[in-house]
């Protein structure tokens, strides 16, 4: 029964996670203003509102122009709704619970946003920053996962400025922009939640997993190493992959 409550929940977030997505790459205000669909402005009802539901009862195309809706409003419902459920399974009903399902949606939201805007939004990783550090003044928090207060300013310092160097460094041997600061503020949120043991880990991580994923392109010439790609979705892969092995090892 829980389950299904934070999935329904999750799916929720997951919705408003879509409408974000949506407008604050567009600079509109997300908490006001109905949907709308983006083809023919028409308002949406209520009842084709409803996360997953709606999608899947309309077959995925609007009810007043018939045009094809973004499978990825699906999407970023479904995963919002299995990672609360899967929050909860880790961490039943607490403080921590609560904490990664923020942590979940700032993530998706992140993730979609520069996997195609190329942008990470301040309002997202100023929002984390200040959550990472307010937790960790929290002796009583889920020690295994999150780090006391010295290692989390520690981890948000170190986040920032090793991304920082980076971009340093590119700029000196290559004269260009090899990482935007948003990645840099990115880390620096993910130092604060999770100390900076945790930040060569991910670093590591997002690297191994940003090299695979290009991997096939490379080869088939689609794109070569000068290619911008987006790296807040691969931080944000390596932040998982970082907490899943933790978890592991635990
Ligand atoms: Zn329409």
């Amino acid at each position: 029964m829980f389950y299904i409550i934070a999935f329904v929940f999750g799916s929720i977030w997951g919705s408003f996670a879509n409408v974000c997505i949506y407008r604050l790459p567009a600079n509109k205000n997300v908490a006001t203003g109905r949907s709308c669909c983006p083809n023919c402005n028409n308002l949406i009802k209520w009842y084709d509102n409803i996360p997953i539901v709606s999608f899947l009862f309309l077959q995925g195309v609007c009810r007043n122009c018939s045009k094809k809706i973004n499978t990825q409003y699906l999407l970023v419902e479904l995963i919002s709704g299995f990672s609360f459920a899967i929050c909860y399974y880790f961490f039943g009903i607490s403080i921590t619970t609560l904490l990664f399902f923020i942590l979940t949606i700032c993530f998706v939201i992140i993730f979609f946003i520069d996997l195609k805007h190329f942008i990470i939004p301040n309002e997202l990783t100023v929002t984390l920053m200040v959550i990472g550090i307010i937790k960790s003044i929290d002796p009583d928090l889920n020690n295994e996962i999150f780090p006391n207060f010295i290692n989390s300013v520690l981890g948000g310092v170190i986040g920032y400025m090793l991304i920082w160097l980076i971009i340093l460094f590119y700029k000196k041997v290559r004269n260009k922009e090899g990482m935007g600061l948003g990645d840099a503020k990115l880390l620096s949120a993910i130092g604060f939640w999770f100390g900076w043991v945790s930040l060569p880990f991910i670093l590591f991580f997002s690297s191994f997993i940003a090299l695979v994923s290009v991997l096939p392109d490379l080869i088939k010439n689609k794109k070569n190493l000068t290619s911008q790609i987006p790296f807040g979705p691969f931080i944000i892969l390596g932040t998982l992959s970082y907490l899943l092995v933790k978890n592991y090892f635990i």
